[in-house]
This record gives C-alpha cells, sequence and structure tokens, in this order.
C-alpha cells in the first residue's frame, strides 16, 4: 500500500483499524506474558526476572518492558482480568496503576470503576486505597516527579525563604500551590476575563444606583421647587459617595459619567456587557488592536477553548496558544466585533487563514515571519 496515494478519508480509517489491533495486539502480549511468567519460562531462558527477558530477549524499550512486566504479573494473579483485557476495557496502563492494590475483596469495584477512566482519573481514584487494598478518606492525589537542577533548587529554597515555608513543617505541595496559584492568576487569559466579569457586574450594580439615585432627586425637586440646590438628606447618596456635598448635581453627574465610562473600560461576560460589546462605539477597524474588553466577552463566551469543529461535530480540545480570529477576515473589512470573533488555537487559525487566503500565501507570511524572529535573534 502506498499511502501517498489513498484518499484522505482512508488514510483516518486505516490509522483507526491499526490503532485497534494495536490494543489487541498488545492484550495478547501480556496474556501470553503472564502464561510465560506463571511456568517460569524466563528463569530457564536465563533470565532473572519477567523485566529482563522483556528489556533483553524481546527488545521492549525499559517503560515498556517495565508496564508489561507489571500488568503480566497481575494478570497472573488475576486471570479474571484477561477477559477485561480482550474486551478492550482494560490496558496495560491502567494493570500497572492498579497493580499493588488490587485484591480479591475490591476487585470488582476497583475494575469496572477503573475501566471507564482515564490514566489521570485512574491514578487519582487508586490513591483512595491503600495498600492493603482498602478505601480510606482522604483527598484523591497523584505523586509528580520532577527533575530538579542546582539552580532551580536554590531558587526553590529562596522561594520557601520569603514564603515563610519550613522546609520540614510544610510540604512542596504548598509551595507548588501558591506558584501555580500565582501564575494562572497573572497569565490565565479566561481566570483574567472572569474578574473582569466580576468587575463589570459590580460597576451595572452601582449605575443602577446612581440612576435610582437621580430619579430620587429630581422627583424631589419637582415636589420642592424651592429646594433645588438645597436638598436635606439623602442618606442613599451619603452612603455611596460619603465625600459628595449634598445638593451637589454636577458631583452626581461627574460620577455618573465616571460609572459610564468605567463600563466601557472593564469587560464582562453577562447579557448586557455582550451586547455592549458588540456595538461598541470605540471599535477601531483601521487599527488591529481588539479592545480589551471585546477579548474578554469572546474569552468567557467560548469557554477558553478551541471553537473549531470537525465535520464529524468533534470540538477542538485546545486551551493554549488561542488566539482571536476574525470570522470576516480584518483584511477583507471584518470589525472587531464579538460577534466577529472567534478563540482558535495556532493550528485551526493556520488552517482557516489557508483556507480564505490559500496554503501558498500563508506559507509565504510564515516563512517571511520566521525571517524577522532570526533577524532579531541574530
Ligand atoms: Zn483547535
Amino acid at each position: 500500500m502506498d499511502v501517498r496515494q489513498i484518499k484522505d478519508e482512508e488514510l483516518i480509517s486505516y490509522l483507526a483499524d491499526f490503532a485497534r489491533e494495536e490494543r489487541e495486539l498488545t492484550a495478547q502480549i501480556i496474556i501470553c506474558l503472564s502464561e510465560l511468567a506463571g511456568r517460569k519460562l524466563f528463569i530457564a531462558a536465563g533470565y532473572a526476572s519477567l523485566y529482563d527477558f522483556c528489556r533483553y530477549g524481546l527488545n521492549f524499550s525499559r517503560g515498556k518492558a517495565f508496564k508489561r512486566a507489571k500488568a503480566a504479573m497481575l494478570v497472573t494473579l488475576f486471570p479474571q482480568l484477561i477477559e477485561y483485557l480482550l474486551r478492550g476495557e482494560l490496558t496495560e496502563s491502567h494493570l500497572c496503576i492498579i497493580s499493588g492494590k488490587l485484591t480479591q475483596a475490591n476487585f470488582n469495584v476497583v475494575v469496572n470503576s477503573v475501566s471507564t477512566m482515564s490514566k489521570r482519573q485512574a491514578m487519582l481514584f487508586m490513591s483512595r486505597i491503600d495498600g492493603a487494598g482498602n478505601f480510606y478518606n482522604r483527598e484523591p492525589e497523584i505523586n509528580l516527579t520532577i527533575p530538579c537542577g542546582e539552580e532551580l533548587l536554590g531558587k526553590i529554597d529562596r522561594a520557601r525563604e520569603i514564603m515563610g515555608i519550613d522546609k520540614r513543617g510544610k510540604s512542596l505541595t504548598l509551595l507548588m500551590e501558591e506558584m501555580v496559584e500565582l501564575y494562572l492568576h497573572t497569565h490565565d487569559p479566561y481566570l483574567k476575563a472572569q474578574r473582569s466579569a466580576a468587575r463589570q457586574e459590580k460597576k451595572e450594580a452601582q449605575k443602577r444606583a446612581l440612576e435610582g439615585l437621580c430619579s430620587r432627586s429630581e422627583e424631589s425637586t419637582k415636589l420642592h421647587p424651592g429646594m433645588k440646590g438645597e436638598v436635606q438628606a439623602v442618606p442613599e447618596k451619603e452612603a455611596l459617595h460619603p465625600g459628595m456635598t449634598r445638593g451637589d448635581e454636577s458631583c452626581l453627574e461627574k460620577d455618573k459619567k465616571e460609572a459610564l465610562s468605567g463600563m466601557k473600560a472593564e469587560a464582562g461576560h453577562n447579557a448586557a456587557f455582550l451586547s455592549l460589546a458588540a456595538s461598541s462605539s470605540e471599535v477601531k477597524p483601521s487599527s488591529r488592536y481588539i479592545p480589551a474588553q471585546v477579548r474578554h466577552a469572546v474569552m468567557l463566551r467560548d469557554g477558553g477553548r478551541c471553537t473549531f469543529v470537525a465535520a464529524d461535530g468533534r470540538r477542538c480540545e485546545g486551551v493554549s496558544g488561542l488566539e482571536f480570529d476574525h470570522i470576516l477576515p480584518f483584511a477583507c473589512g471584518g470589525g472587531h466585533e464579538v460577534g466577529n470573533l472567534r478563540l482558535r488555537c495556532r493550528a485551526h487559525n493556520l488552517f482557516w487563514a489557508e483556507q480564505v487566503y490559500g496554503a501558498g500565501f500563508m506559507e509565504q507570511r510564515v516563512r517571511e515571519r520566521k525571517e524577522v524572529l532570526l533577524l532579531r535573534s541574530g
């Protein structure tokens, strides 16, 4: 088969078939290894362990040898697992995760739960089972192992000193939590948009309060024409603006304007904000700059994730390096309205641009950009 000659759909279909066959083959390898371990054939063949047989006898990589030997030993202890492997409900990764904590008593609960889980979910689930196979009440967690050089270790120690985290008293987990929280607070565009929305909601509430105040003030003036500029008591106004002079209508107007201008400067996810951003008269189609409130509204509406949907209805999972894509391209007169923007990952933004401008044009643009970057770095 010459893969260069086959159609796109056929290529995807072939790959799906091969992936399924690979899973089935892996299951068969583990079952055979389990039988081989039961007969102790690897010892007679001159290997000290099943791992050594996998590593040097079958030339598996270290990772694969470790995983498959561990999975096979578990199948030797629990032959019922063969059925799950053959049906594709459990993989070698699943078996490695449950190995060491699976017992006859918890078999059904563990196997039936883990078979529907991803690798990470399964690891979290198993973290709540102790070495004897009993469930205990604790927060699910997994251990992370990261390589650390001397420089990074020094920085971690310094961060601990500044944060007042005693090396013995509190764990590295606390430090990681603080650092990750700080990073996300500063860099997560979705969190930024949420904070902006919260500020916008607060300003909306202030604006409503001010408008209520204005209408009450006007009613009061109508009822007592002689009291214009001499309103005696306006508790609500004072509660909102303690420094305001009684009856100072110009100050009231100033605050109202400030609240309104604040609305334009901030962003939010409520309907009022979306319509404000969508109809914003401050959008300047001549500039490529997308106003912050529009970016935040698009980020919240799209859930901080690429919006590309494939022909089979599958939506892209991309959440990093997202770009704001103009549905009607900017170069074709498309504006920065919320309705004309959507989140796209780099790959799908480029994919769309190639469809609009042609692959040759986009390749030329990418080449030019790389040359500029090279010149800058040189
Ligand atoms: Zn995407």
